[in-house]
């Protein structure tokens, strides 16, 4: 049986850390909408560049681009088994499109864990993020998971950098958008009993063994 899940979680909360260890331990490709646009940066088509103005001011990228994005990742060969999804679905209509993606597939939604954190918490976090500039998914934090040497990641030696939507502003606005359109996927997904709400203020290893048992848990029911 295939196995989709769906991190969901304020920026700062921790899905990408999250997705990366899941991707890892359960061999399935992490999807991360955010990470497919900014693949788009290096193409020079009219719909790269409005993608990427769209990004840099913290907006919402159109939900029929985005799930044509995802519908076109998850007919790679590495998404036969599964997949992780880290920042998508985003609003309501994005989660039904995806509902019915993966019934086309044979497949649903298995989990989704919830990655709980106030505001305030989410702003300081985001803006002592930093991301290596050889591999996007080697994110660490200034105050909560520095690297070893300031500036350079622990993995790979990259140098560290930090995303330009990472502005007070756009991260701002982000994390607005989060609790308005976003929020209301809770409903959606509790109401289909798939919903695991966890207290993501702790410490990166205590929300991973929460995650793992709440996906052991789900895969044997
Ligand atoms: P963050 O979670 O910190 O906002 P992401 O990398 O997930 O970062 O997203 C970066 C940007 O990519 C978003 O601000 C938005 O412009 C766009 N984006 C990513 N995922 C979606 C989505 N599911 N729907 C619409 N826009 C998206």
């Amino acid at each position: 049986m295939a196995l989709y899940i769906v991190l969901v979680g304020v920026q700062g909360a921790g899905k990408g850390t999250q997705a990366a260890i899941l991707s890892q331990q359960y061999h399935l490709p992490h999807v991360t909408t955010g990470g497919l646009f900014r693949e788009m940066k290096t193409q020079d088509t009219p719909l790269a560049r409005e993608i990427q103005r769209i990004m840099n001011e913290g907006s919402l990228v159109p939900d029929d681009i985005t799930v044509q994005v995802v519908r076109e990742r998850l007919q790679q060969p590495d998404a036969v088994n599964g997949a992780i999804f880290d920042g998508f679905p985003r609003t309501l209509p994005q989660a039904e499109a995806l509902d019915k993606l993966l019934g086309d597939l044979g497949g649903k939604v298995n989990l989704v864990p919830f990655f709980n954190l106030d505001r305030e918490t989410a702003i300081k976090r985001i803006s002592g993020r930093w991301e290596c500039t050889l591999d996007p998914k080697h994110v660490y934090n200034e105050n909560s998971n520095p690297p070893k040497v300031a500036g350079i990641c622990d993995l790979d030696g990259g140098k560290l950098w930090q995303r330009p939507d990472d502005t007070p502003e756009a991260a701002a606005k982000r994390i607005d958008l989060f609790f308005e359109k976003t929020m209301p996927l809770l409903n959606y997904y509790r109401g289909r009993g798939l919903l695991n709400e966890i207290n993501a203020g702790q410490s990166i290893e205590a929300v991973t063994a929460e995650m793992i048992s709440a996906l052991e848990k789900a895969k044997a029911g």
